[in-house]
């Protein structure tokens, strides 16, 4: 019999997600308003110690509400990180804004606070300063907050942080999420831990957090008839769903915690293999390793990170590139891209190994075999 397919990120779902899901059905709350709702923004609310959490459908309608806070329109500029989901840049353009790209530094694979500064001090002296600078917290490493809110805050150009993937990491010892003027979180299937699609926008702005809450129900006004000022959405989170999220919250940090150790064991088990780096931990925080990813020298390892997927392909196993720079897709060629080539080449010799926080100590065994057997094949 073949071996059971092991997944890159899949859903970490169980009884206790089951039962609160079923307790939702039977209280009848099967709307996007009730109890489940409100416990689950107050718990991430005390997870990040932030003043407000609005939760939202997904973490791109989060990012598209956060933008619409900043203040941006049609025809503004956002800086955009081009190492990230292509979600980061969607929300720029529903709003009929221009993404400006930003190339990453290597110790971080997270965008380089020096080209952010540079950017702004530019723009700056033409008087044509961006409307907002998204960080992204790639693959649950946050960006390096320190120099980017300093470069930020000179110019009183707001940052927003897309803290999709980075739940439970810490930069400092501050949460990952509670930067800037918003940041925003998603709870799809393949993240750190899902409502089974979803998301959150957490911040400590009273006036961010009321215009989001109105806007993602359709901006209906306090009248007893249907009254609206403004466009509105339709992005709010079920009451079922947050049911289920607060069931993954109870498990965040176990799931957190297996996510670090298949980190451990990859960078440990593999160590004695030329031509493999491990994406670095920067100094500054920890990180909850969503995904483990590593980059692969072809010519030291004997095989290429093609080669690589090639193999755990045969197997049975999910491998996947890294992300495919924003820059070099085709529907973002028309946009700027400020640095150098870091990005694209995380991207031609990046790969990312199965994650999940369901990974038994066998399926780890197996992805760690097959890297090696790449290499050995290629040789
Ligand atoms: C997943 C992800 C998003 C989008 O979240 P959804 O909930 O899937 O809409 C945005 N940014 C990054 C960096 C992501 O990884």
């Amino acid at each position: 019999m073949a071996d059971a397919r092991i997944f890159l990120s899949p859903p970490d779902v169980g009884d206790v997600e089951r039962k609160l899901l079923l307790q939702a059905f039977d209280s009848n709350w099967v709307a996007p308003v009730g109890p489940d709702l409100d416990a689950f923004e107050e718990q991430i609310k005390d997870q990040l110690g932030v003043r407000h959490a609005v939760a939202l459908s997904s973490g791109t309608a989060a990012l598209h509400l956060a933008l619409t806070a900043a203040g941006v329109r049609r025809g503004d500029t956002v800086l955009v990180p081009s190492f990230t989901f292509a979600a980061t840049a969607n929300a720029v353009m529903y709003l009929g804004a221009r993404p400006v790209f930003l190339d990453s530094t290597r110790e971080s694979w997270n965008v380089d606070p020096e080209l952010v500064a540079e950017e702004l001090r530019r723009r700056a002296r033409k008087g044509r300063l961006p409307r907002v600078v998204i960080a992204v917290d790639m693959y649950g490493q946050t960006a390096d907050y320190d120099p980017l809110m300093e470069a930020c805050d000179r110019y009183g150009v707001p940052l927003i942080e897309d803290a999709a993937e980075a739940l439970g990491a810490d930069y400092r010892g501050r949460a990952a999420g509670s930067f800037g003027l918003a940041g925003i979180l998603s709870f799809n299937g393949n993240k750190i831990m899902t409502t089974g699609g979803g998301g959150m926008l957490v911040t400590d702005d009273d006036r961010v957090a009321a215009q989001t809450r109105h806007l993602s129900t359709q901006a209906r006004e306090k009248e007893e008839h249907y009254e609206h000022r403004r466009v509105g959405y339709n992005y709010r989170l079920s009451n079922l769903l947050a049911a289920v999220g607060r069931g993954q919250l109870q498990r965040l940090g176990d799931m957190i915690a297996a996510r670090r150790e298949t980190n451990r064991y990859y960078r440990a088990a593999l160590s004695d293999l030329s031509g493999i780096s491990f994406m670095p931990v920067a100094g500054y925080g920890r990180p909850n390793h969503w995904l483990t990813c590593l980059l692969v020298d072809a010519n030291q390892f004997g095989a290429s990170r093609d080669d690589i997927l090639a193999t755990l392909r045969e197997r049975n196993i999910e491998g996947r590139p890294t992300w495919k720079p924003l820059h070099l897709q085709p529907m973002f060629r028309d946009f700027p891209m400020r640095g150098g080539d870091t990005c694209a080449d995380l991207f031609d010799r990046g790969l990312c190994l199965p994650s999940g926080s369901a990974l038994t100590q066998q399926d780890r065994e197996r992805v760690v075999q097959a890297v090696r057997a790449a290499a050995e094949q290629g040789a």
